[in-house]
């Protein structure tokens, strides 16, 4: 068995195929940076060493929490504070509209008091215009929403929320692989926008929303490693994968493997590129996949520094940041508390890329940032000489774009799938660390069939 990439996905790829396949089975993993983890890598700031991409996973979801309590890690588990994240919309920083899905407000009242005033009286009408949707319709998140309820419910309440997960604004993001639910209410005739969302919003909690790992997401991925008991070829980039009879060649740079079968799970860009001799058709449905690339600056500050007593700020488009969110890190959570106060500002999206801004403008643009903010809530003004220690890291190959017509890629994936090679990774069923698991435990098991089939 190969297994190409190891971010969360090949990893658990890896690891549920030693499961299946048993101790004598050979599992190559070829990873091409020096480390295994993706997009799950820490960095050293201030002394300190956190995470520098993925932070967090959704608790409600169950797939992250099952696989980590599996693994016998659920000791180190760490829950949030509890301070809430802030808004800053029209250069006031303020509380995040609630309750929404994905910052899409069913009432008014979620966000009477930061959308535009023509915007309250579109929001109020809502349910009394006709709604012009098919079943199997799709469409930008951003464009549905301006239509029902006004731009400014997408700028203020909708693309801070976004932007973060997909690292892309609303209008670029489509309804049905976004918010798979949300679609499917608007196909079953939903009268309005607001009585979809209405629907769909979960019943008051004040359970926490986000776990993570106390000392980082590197313990999983090493952990899933180590338990696979995989051979991991580290600087090894693939560059095809090719059928060979009922088995695959795995070609790199310095060697040609042989293998039963294969799991790719990397970023849709480069299995394109890795099948395009081998599987022309689902390489061309992956080159359709537009990837999002981001950045992180993470700033270690003085340690009696004053924050904003938040968990971070969401910003909204159009305000005078650079930065589209800031994470206050030691005030999100208690195993970051002592010591340097940490804070992550994360930069960049589709259409707003960062690889011309050098590193040194970005530092200055998130100290500038912070400073800002801790001004509008009445903090103390926050400069260079605040800054113990700061660190850039780059992930020019983010996040997948789920545009509008994003599940007819995965359909075309899924269709032209051959025998003994399944596809892992974020750009098929979901973004987040808990959706890669799922999608990583079904690649697996689509391979074990194949295997079974085969004899
Ligand atoms: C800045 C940022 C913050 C995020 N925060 C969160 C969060 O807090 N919570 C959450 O749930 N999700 C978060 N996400 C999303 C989540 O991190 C990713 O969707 C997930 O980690 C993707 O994992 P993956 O294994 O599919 O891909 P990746 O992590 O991209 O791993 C793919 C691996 O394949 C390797 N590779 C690429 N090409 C080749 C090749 N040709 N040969 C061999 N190896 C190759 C790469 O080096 C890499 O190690 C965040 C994403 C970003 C960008």
């Amino acid at each position: 068995m190969a297994v190409i990439g190891a971010g969360i996905s090949g990893s658990v790829a890896a690891y549920r195929a030693r499961a299946a396949l048993g101790p004598a089975a050979t599992i190559d993993v070829f990873e091409a940076a020096s480390h295994p983890g993706g997009l799950l890598s820490a960095r050293t700031v201030g002394g300190r060493t956190v995470d520098a991409g993925a932070e967090s996973f959704i608790v409600r979801r169950p797939e992250a929490v099952a696989l980590i309590a599996e693994l016998g890690l659920d000791t180190h588990v760490v829950r949030p504070t509890g301070r809430r994240p802030a808004l800053l919309a029209t250069g006031v920083l303020r509380e995040l509209p609630r309750p929404t899905l994905m910052g899409i407000p069913a009432t008014v009242d979620a966000v009477d008091d930061v959308i535009a005033p023509a915007d309250r009286a579109l929001m109020a009408d809502e349910s009394r215009r006709p709604l012009s949707w098919s079943p199997g319709d799709d469409v930008a998140i951003g464009e549905l929403v301006a239509r029902r309820f006004g731009r400014s419910v997408v700028d203020r309440s909708v693309d801070p929320m976004l932007s973060g997960v997909y690292s892309c604004h609303s209008d670029d993001i489509g309804v049905r692989a976004a918010l798979p639910q949300l679609a499917a209410r608007l196909d079953a005739g939903a009268p309005s926008l607001g009585a979809a969302i209405s629907s769909l919003l979960p019943p008051p909690s004040s359970a926490p929303v986000f776990g993570a790992i106390d000392e980082g997401y590197r313990l999983l991925i090493d952990t899933l490693l180590e338990t696979a008991g995989t051979r991991l070829h580290r600087e090894c980039a693939v560059s095809a994968v090719r059928p060979s009879g009922a088995r695959w060649e795995v070609h790199s740079a310095t060697d040609t493997t042989v293998a039963d079968a294969v799991l790719v799970c990397v970023p849709a860009s480069a299995a394109a590129l890795i099948l395009a001799d081998g599987v022309p058709e689902v390489a061309a449905a992956l080159r359709r996949v537009e990837i999002a690339g981001s950045g992180l600056v993470l700033l270690a500050l003085r340690d009696d520094l004053q924050l904003p007593d938040h968990s971070g700020v969401l910003v909204a488009t159009g305000e005078a940041t650079r930065a589209k969110a800031i994470t206050l890190s030691s005030q999100k959570w208690s195993h970051l508390s002592g010591g340097p106060v940490l804070v992550r500002a994360s930069f960049g999206r589709l259409g707003d890329p960062i690889d011309t801004i050098d590193d040194e403008t970005l530092i200055t643009s998130a100290v500038a940032d912070l400073d800002l903010i801790s001004g509008l809530s009445g903090g103390p003004s926050i400069g260079a000489e605040d800054v113990i220690d700061a660190v850039v890291q780059r992930w020019p190959v983010g996040l997948p774009r789920y545009a509008p017509g994003h599940l007819d890629i995965v359909a075309a994936v899924a269709a032209g799938r051959p025998r003994g090679l399944a596809l892992c990774g974020s750009a098929y069923d979901g973004v987040g660390v808990p959706a890669c698991v799922k999608r990583a435990d079904g690649a697996v098991a689509q391979i074990v069939g194949d295997l079974a089939a085969t004899g």
